[in-house]
């Protein structure tokens, strides 16, 4: 992304030790996000920012958490994240950003023995980054308390809704002294969000970064073709790419099956989904970070906050069925200044699901290329089997990712 503004980090009133810290992290000018929520956040106002992963959301909101806190003892931020792998990205923002400034961080999330939370609880943290089910779980066994928490982010709070957190965030909130400032990160604003976003926040600011900016920079393709001849075009695709790349599938099976079977061919592939213990996940994920592996085979749960810099190419082996998800996938790829590939197969099947899409990017998302031979039954498929159930995949949103 070009960072199209005038605006400096030398014109936000921070510490020296932040400014050193930011160009340390190599950021010469705020992103938009960044150019928008510093100043009304700095001055301790509400604020809801309507942007995604990849616009630099996070910084936007450690920036003026960590000058807030900074020389300060208590627990004084809590950032609440849909899912481990955000918490981990964001937890890692807050060292880069804050230890200098003596900022200490903690992460409680679930799939980590609770002995391990309480060491780092115990580290007298500045900032808890947690997510929802395994923070309750704190504050149910007064492990954790809340009574001097004056900053909560709820991030990505279209994800928490998907993901059915809004009963915890409720809990969360009950539990927070009322007097705080309050900021939220959602691409969207579904019904529950704005409701908890009305009760719970006093006149936010309202920032909006454009909805599609990850889309805007990917070059996106699509290709129309049969159910079984998904795997043939995938490994060639896969031959063609050096880089990273990430294969999106929908559910945690899917994953499994096709992990293997490009595995059973001459490539190897990673794989994550919300089945795999957190000791593999997080392997998995440095591992392709690392470059050990290129191929990222995953459910929708890495498609939100999953920060790594250079992916190349993402490919929709399933088509996502909500729109956000299609936009947040290919956000995967053209990280910031970076340009991407994002192919997309398409069943018949799936064409109520591009229209999603169409309807919100628009003419964005070419048309797809219809690809006649893939169209018409391939004899003898090299794709992964398909379960029994597979033919009812019009039953949205319900499968496990
Ligand atoms: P986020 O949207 O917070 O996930 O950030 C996406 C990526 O942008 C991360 O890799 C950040 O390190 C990077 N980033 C954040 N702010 C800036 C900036 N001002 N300039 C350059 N890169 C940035």
């Amino acid at each position: 992304m070009s960072i199209q503004n005038n605006v400096k980090f030398s014109d936000f009133p921070l510490r020296e030790t932040i400014h050193q810290s930011i160009r340390q992290a190599g950021y010469e000018c705020p992103t938009p996000i960044q150019a928008a929520c510093i100043p009304p956040a700095l001055e301790g106002k509400d604020v809801i920012g309507l942007a995604q992963t990849g616009t630099g959301k996070t910084a936007a909101f450690a920036i003026p958490i960590i000058q807030r806190l900074t020389g300060r003892p208590e627990l004084g931020a809590l950032v609440l994240a849909p899912t481990r792998e955000l918490a981990a990205q964001t937890t890692v923002m807050f060292d880069q950003l804050g230890k200098s400034s003596g900022i200490r961080v903690a992460t409680i999330v679930g799939g980590v023995p609770m002995e391990e939370d309480d060491e780092s609880l115990r580290s007298w943290p500045n900032v808890l980054v947690a997510t929802p089910g395994r923070l309750n779980d704190h504050i149910e066994n007064g492990r954790v308390l809340l009574a001097e928490i004056e900053v909560l982010v709820v991030d990505e709070a279209d994800r928490m809704h998907d993901m059915g957190f809004i009963p915890q965030i409720r809990r969360i909130l009950a539990a927070l002294p009322k007097k705080r400032q309050t900021m939220m990160f959602t691409a969207t604003l579904p019904g529950d969000v704005e409701q908890i976003a009305r009760k719970s926040m006093r006149d936010p600011v309202r920032i909006q970064i454009g909805q599609c900016a990850p889309a805007h920079r990917a070059r996106q393709e699509l290709f129309e073709l049969a159910e079984e001849a998904k795997g043939p075009l995938l490994m060639k695709l896969l031959a063609k790419t050096t880089g990273r790349v990430l294969v999106f599938v929908r559910t945690r099976r899917g994953v499994e099956r096709l992990a293997r079977t490009i595995n059973s061919r001459r490539f190897k592939a990673l794989r994550i989904h919300g089945d795999l213990e957190q000791v593999r996940r997080d392997r998995a994920l440095a591992d392709f970070r690392n470059g050990l592996c290129h191929i990222l085979v995953a459910t929708d749960i890495a498609a939100r906050g999953l920060d790594i810099s250079d992916i190349e190419h993402v490919i929709n082996y399933d088509f996502p069925h909500n729109a956000e998800d299609y936009i947040h996938r290919i956000g995967r790829t053209a990280r910031l200044d970076a340009s991407g590939l994002a192919t997309s197969f398409i069943t018949r099947d799936d064409s109520r699901f591009v229209k999603y899409v169409r309807n919100l990017i628009g003419d964005k998302l070419p048309p797809p290329t219809r690809l006649e031979s893939y169209v018409a039954s391939t004899p003898k498929a090299m794709g992964p089997r398909r379960s029994p159930s597979r033919g009812s995949r019009r039953r949205t949103g319900s499968r496990k990712q």
